[in-house]
């Protein structure tokens, strides 16, 4: 059978095959502690998933504008521009299947064949993949691990720019390792984008996963929203991640593009769950409140458990539900050298599942620490505990 070259270039997101992967060993009768996927196991709040039933049944079943209800588009702007400071109405935004996609429509609206893309390496791994599928060049760029946690590596962002380079995945907030920027580190990069004229994809996926304290997005800097599309989700702060619901917010003109797309591909997003996300947006937020009140408890439950294991060491992030700890002195303890063995040592021998650098992005030569990603948000606290004491009589053994 003949596949279209371009298919050679697609990639994937492997954590989806570790899920399958402890799947299979929980059909074994083998209890397994699910901290590989950036799912919730936390039930969408009842107000929205109400107002969704309610448009169901008043028959919103149909086909809808492709770039999403104008209802929807306007109450995200609102609230999209106020966290913001941004003056954005609904011709700035357009509904998505998930945040996913706009990574994709994003690059098919803006990067010519052979540009250069500078994307995060640990970080989400399908914008390496769409970016060669669609015929750019992916350039890693790298973070440094500080006291407090990991840091964009700006230098190293500043040398890897030629004039080929046409865009900046930036996704503070930061899934694997949480890095965030401070407010002088975000202006540096706006100032680096403004300078060579670079776009930028603003992934902020977890702009609402913020445990304390304020959140800010390069797009409010002076100059850069006309420069920048924000992939928006409802998967993470209403626990909507089944419900495939996002959008991309931008200039204008390219959000006619990007809707022109929208048109191509699935004609419009989820109707009816338009209706509920509405609800989400302007109804009680006391549901979404709780997530991340519960989320937070997981957290210090998590870190405090690793951070007693020999070898593990992990930061206290204020963002996102994901851990990356360094596990390198374990597996030198385990005389390992290879993290994938490491992971499916434990996984078969305590039923911790968790991804690893691996699954996201290729390794980049010269990276000598090891990382694990753990994901509290698909396991409740007393899993947490069992699991992760289990992981550590299992480490201790070495
Ligand atoms: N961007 C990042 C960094 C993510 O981690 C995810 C999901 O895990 C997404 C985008 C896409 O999320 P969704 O398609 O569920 O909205």
């Amino acid at each position: 059978m003949r596949i279209a070259e371009r298919m050679s270039r697609l990639g994937t997101e492997t954590a989806f095959a570790v899920g399958a992967e402890a799947a299979e060993l929980a059909n074994t009768g083998k209890k397994v502690y699910p901290f590989h996927l950036g799912d919730i196991n936390i039930i969408t709040p009842e107000n929205i998933v109400k107002a969704t039933n309610k448009a169901i049944e008043s028959g919103k079943t149909g086909y809808c504008p492709n770039a999403g209800i104008p209802q929807l588009r306007e109450a995200l702007a609102k609230d999209v521009g106020s966290a913001r400071g941004l003056n954005i109405s609904f011709e700035n935004v357009a509904i998505q299947p998930g945040g996913k996609p706009v990574i994709g429509k994003f690059l098919q609206v803006l990067m010519e064949i052979g540009d250069e893309v500078l994307y995060p390496n640990p970080g989400y791994p399908i914008y390496e993949s769409q970016i060669e599928y669609l015929g750019g060049k992916a350039v890693p760029y790298g973070f440094k691990e500080t006291k407090s946690g990991f840091k964009i590596d700006i230098d190293q962002i500043e040398r890897l720019i030629t004039p080929k380079t046409s865009i900046l995945i930036f996704n503070n907030y930061q899934n694997p390792n949480s890095a965030s920027a401070s407010d002088g580190e975000m202006q540096r990069l706006a100032n680096i984008c403004i300078k060579h004229k670079i776009w930028v994809l603003a992934d902020e996926a977890y702009f609402d996963m913020i445990y304390d304290g304020k959140r800010k997005s390069i797009t409010s800097l002076p100059g850069m929203f006309s420069q920048s599309v924000i992939l928006y989700t409802f998967s993470k702060k209403y626990a909507m991640t089944g419900w495939r619901l996002g959008a991309a917010i931008g200039p204008k003109t390219i959000i006619e593009h990007i809707s022109r797309i929208n048109v191509n591909d699935e004609s419009c997003s989820n109707h009816f769950i338009q209706w509920g996300a509405i609800e989400a947006l302007q109804g009680d937020q006391s549901g979404s409140l709780k997530i991340l009140k519960t989320l937070k408890t997981r957290r210090d439950i998590a870190v405090d458990l690793l951070n007693s294991i020999p070898g593990i060491r992990t930061h206290r992030p204020n963002c996102t539900f994901y851990l990356y700890p360094n596990v390198t002195e374990a597996m030198a303890k385990m005389k390992l050298v290879d993290v994938e063995e490491f992971r499916k040592l434990i996984l078969y021998g305590t039923g911790v599942s968790f991804c690893t650098r691996m699954h996201f992005g290729t390794p980049k030569a010269g990276e000598t620490e090891f990382y694990i990603r753990l994901a509290y948000s698909g396991i409740d606290t007393d899993g947490i505990k069992e699991g992760l004491e289990k992981l550590k009589a299992f480490i201790k053994k070495y």
